[in-house]
């Protein structure tokens, strides 16, 4: 069974690595991604604020080692859903199996002024552009302002807040900023309240400003103002910015997506075209938009493949459920447990920060890096 896996991130690596350890040289599986190497996500936060340099966090594709997996360096230029052929820029990929894992891009351009006049660190460029100029700024307006949703890791952007918080008092600056945290929902992580309640406490305790139900629709570098999209405008002299996302330009492109993202079954991840399945960000799966839950869904999809190729019955339906680490600051980390599928509407329940979750976030990294990457 040839199956080409686009995109080398969490969905993609998990897949790969599943395939191998049931079915070896049984399966061919060809990996394929533009990058040399991958970088988890919450590493940006860690590349900002000088807790990592940006080589450190680098794990590197040539350590993917794995029976009946090859991977490839190049950029994927074209998907034909209907006969599962996929063009690179250094050829053609013919699929019984495709799966598409490509993530989500960052659309800085939807949001006028933000290119000119603000920063993002969601990308491993902008983190690192940051960590370089932060240090030059010694007080004013801080915003933390989301763009558009969806958006990777929810919780995300209020941990930035929090390590922002911090990083000014190590620096003995904090008397001279004001931060201020934009978000277009209700509550910081809408699926658990006690999880919301707790940042909304931790914010309040620093001296935090958080607008919940607000999105930075704009940024007028000119007047150095955001405005928010009830016509309001908040002052700023830093702007650290969650862009809009959106699928890829080649999975828009495809005639797989439906209003910008890429539309599956949610139970076998499976899109509109037999044996095409999208994981992750680049899919509507109801799921928010973060690695657990694309790890979770690749290996739904591995499960069907394997039980196609050695018999027996198809998986367990995927059940949307995930635990993500929370940086509360001052080196305490929280978790929440959230589940999507299973009752009338999505919950999340909360643990409060502790060392114990400090080393669990750890663990989390350094096992995937183990599995997938064998380092
Ligand atoms: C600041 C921050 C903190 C986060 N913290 C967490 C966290 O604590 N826990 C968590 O679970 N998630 C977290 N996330 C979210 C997580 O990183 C993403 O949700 C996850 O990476 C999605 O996995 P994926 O496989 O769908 O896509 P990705 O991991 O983004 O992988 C997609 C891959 O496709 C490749 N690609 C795209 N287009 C092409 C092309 N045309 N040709 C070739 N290759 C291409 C890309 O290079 C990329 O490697 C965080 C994200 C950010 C930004």
């Amino acid at each position: 069974m040839r199956v080409v896996v686009l995109g080398a991130g969490f969905g993609g690596l998990e897949l790969a690595t599943t395939l191998s350890e049931a079915l070896g040289d049984d399966v061919a599986v060809t990996l394929i991604d533009r990058n040399d190497a991958f970088v988890f996500g919450y590493a940006k936060l860690d590349v900002m604020f000088g807790r990592a340099p940006p080589e450190e966090v680098r794990l590197p594709y040539r350590a993917v080692a794995k029976p009946g997996v090859r991977f490839l360096r190049e950029t994927i230029t074209a998907i034909d859903p209907e006969t599962r052929r996929v063009t690179t820029d250094a050829g053609v990929h013919e699929a019984d199996a495709l799966v598409v894992a490509l993530g989500a891009d960052y659309d800085l351009d939807a949001t006028p002024g933000l290119a000119e006049g603000g920063n993002e660190f969601y990308s491993v460029a902008g983190a690192t552009r940051l960590r370089d100029v932060l240090p030059s700024f010694s007080g004013g307006r801080a915003i933390v302002g989301v763009c558009g949703a969806p958006f990777k890791c929810p919780p995300a952007p209020s941990e930035c807040a929090l390590l922002l918080h911090d990083y000014l008092v190590q620096r003995g600056l904090r008397g001279a900023w004001k931060i201020t945290f934009v978000i277009p929902f209700p509550t910081p992580v809408p699926p658990s309240p006690d999880t919301s309640a707790a940042l909304v406490e931790a914010f309040a305790e620093r001296g935090i400003e958080f607008v919940p139900n607000r999105r930075v629709s704009a940024l007028d570098p000119a007047r150095r103002v955001a405005v928010l999209d009830d016509g309001a405008e908040l002052p700023y002299d830093l702007f650290l910015g969650v862009p809009k996302h959106r699928a890829p330009d080649v999975a828009l492109a495809s005639g797989l997506a439906e209003d910008g993202y890429v539309p599956v079954d949610p139970r076998t991840l499976e899109t509109r075209f037999p044996r095409v399945y999208a994981v992750g960000d680049v899919a509507t799966i109801g799921v928010p938009k973060a690695g657990v839950f694309a790890e979770g869904a690749a290996r739904v999809v591995a499960r069907t493949l394997i039980a196609e190729l050695r018999g027996g019955e198809p998986p367990e339906p995927y059940d949307g459920t995930g635990s993500c680490y929370i940086e509360f600051g001052a080196g305490r980390v929280g978790r929440v447990d959230v589940d999507f599928f299973s009752g009338p509407k999505p919950t999340g329940a909360f643990q409060a920060p502790s060392s114990a979750l400090v080393a669990q976030k750890q663990h989390f990294g350094s096992s995937r890096r183990a599995r997938w990457f064998g380092l």
